[in-house]
This record gives structure tokens, C-alpha cells and sequence, in this order.
């Protein structure tokens, strides 16, 4: 039989992909799993030879499929895709190890630090705005609310936050803050308000006194750095952990 003259490439291709179609509707289990392990091996070889050059070319075809998929989805598409998304997120962190975990936070609070220091003016500002305003959502429930919310609160369903390490140092006071809070001039507020606040030693009142030096135990998270400014902030943070 002579090869089938087709029209166009697109009338060959769907020609193929309806065999293809018909081949595998045919095949059983064992030839289907079969054929998924050939399929994925010679994935696995190809992705393993490609240059970097055809590295990126492929992330960026795969980026860009994917760009437009979102962008003709509908509502309920959307919805199912940010599901499952949501589900093998959940999953993978279910079953993650404590180093796992903790590389993935470190990654987490690394990329957010990352986008923080190369946002635009106008991607700040929205930021800012964005979060004070999921801020508000979180505040508004009112005492009783809260109350109902956390008698039937289920651990898994709080979306995880993380700040990063406290080991930022403040360079005017040295107070320990995280890297998820870091400015992008990389200068502190919370402490010294970018070295502007600079309190000489003085005397204060027993019950400060006490918090600060933490002498005792049951409140001795203010701790104080005698260099720092009196009982800031972040030294209570750096001393409660
Ligand atoms: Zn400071």
C-alpha cells in the first residue's frame, strides 16, 4: 500500500495522534506500564544529553505552553488546577524528611528575599498594600469568630509562613532580626529605626530592669544587649529562641 498523501502537516499529525490513539486503546495493562517506562526512560536519556542551550530552550517552550494554558482556562479549569496543585503540594510536604524541610523553607525564605531585593517601586508598593490588606482580612473576625475557628482548626489547612533565619544583623544597633523582614536597603526599622535611636545607658524601673536582664526565668525573654537599644524588639525575639 502506498503512503497516504495528506493535506497539510496538520491533517498528518492528527492522523497519527488518532493511530496512536487506537494502538494504545488496544493495549493492556502490562503493554500500557510498559510502554510509560520506555517513554520515561528515553525522556530521562534525552533531558540527561540536551546542552544547556537545549536546556533552555525546552524550560522555555514549557513555560511558555504553560503561560498560555493559564491564560484560556476557565474558572473551573483554574479552580481543578490550583487543586491538585495544592494537593501534591500538601502531599510532598506530608511526606518530606526534617532536611528536606528545612532546605525548602531555606529556599522559600530565599526566593522571597530575592523578589523583595529586585521589586520595582511600583511592585513594592503593591506588596505593601497586598499585605496590609490580607492583613486587615486576618484582624477582622471578631473574639467570637476566633473562638469557632480554632475549636475546629486543622493544622493542615494553615498556610505555612516563613521568615527565614534570625541572623540578620542590624548594622547601627546588631539586633538579630530575620531575613524575610529585611528591608531592601537592607537597613532595620524595627530596632533602632535605621540608627536614629541611640539610648544612653540609664536607670530604669525594677520591673523593666528585670524583664531586660532576665533574671527571671519565667520572663526572661527580654534579655538585653547593653549596646543595643533598651529591650528593642528584636532582642526579645533573639533571646526567645
Ligand atoms: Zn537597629
Amino acid at each position: 500500500m502506498p503512503p497516504k498523501k495528506y493535506n497539510s502537516e496538520e491533517e498528518r499529525k492528527a492522523a497519527a495522534a488518532a493511530k496512536r490513539q487506537n494502538v494504545r486503546q488496544q493495549e493492556t495493562a502490562d503493554q500500557r506500564a510498559e510502554r510509560l517506562q520506555r517513554d520515561s526512560e528515553a525522556k530521562r536519556l534525552k533531558l540527561d544529553n540536551e546542552t544547556a542551550e537545549q536546556r533552555a530552550a525546552r524550560l522555555l517552550r514549557k513555560a511558555e505552553t504553560s503561560r498560555s494554558r493559564i491564560d484560556n482556562e476557565t474558572a473551573e479549569q483554574r479552580a481543578a488546577r490550583l487543586l491538585r496543585k495544592a494537593e501534591t503540594s500538601r502531599s510532598r510536604i506530608d511526606n518530606e524528611t526534617a532536611e528536606q524541610r528545612a532546605a525548602r523553607l531555606l529556599c522559600k525564605a530565599e526566593t522571597y528575599r530575592s523578589r523583595i531585593d529586585n521589586e520595582t517601586a511600583e511592585q513594592h508598593a503593591a506588596r505593601l498594600q497586598h499585605d496590609a490588606e490580607a492583613h486587615r482580612r486576618y484582624r477582622r473576625p471578631t473574639i467570637r469568630t476566633n473562638a469557632i475557628d480554632l475549636a475546629n482548626i486543622d493544622e493542615k489547612e494553615i498556610i505555612e509562613f516563613y521568615c527565614g533565619q534570625m541572623n540578620e544583623s542590624c548594622e547601627f544597633c546588631n539586633s538579630l532580626n530575620f531575613m524575610g523582614e529585611r528591608p531592601p536597603d537592607r537597613k532595620f526599622s524595627a530596632c533602632c529605626h535605621k540608627g536614629k535611636i541611640d539610648l544612653p545607658e540609664q536607670d530604669y524601673p525594677e520591673y523593666l530592669e528585670t524583664l531586660m536582664n532576665g533574671v527571671d526565668h519565667n520572663i526572661n525573654i527580654y534579655s538585653h544587649d547593653r549596646h543595643g537599644p533598651a529591650g528593642s524588639v528584636t532582642d526579645a525575639r533573639a533571646s526567645s529562641l
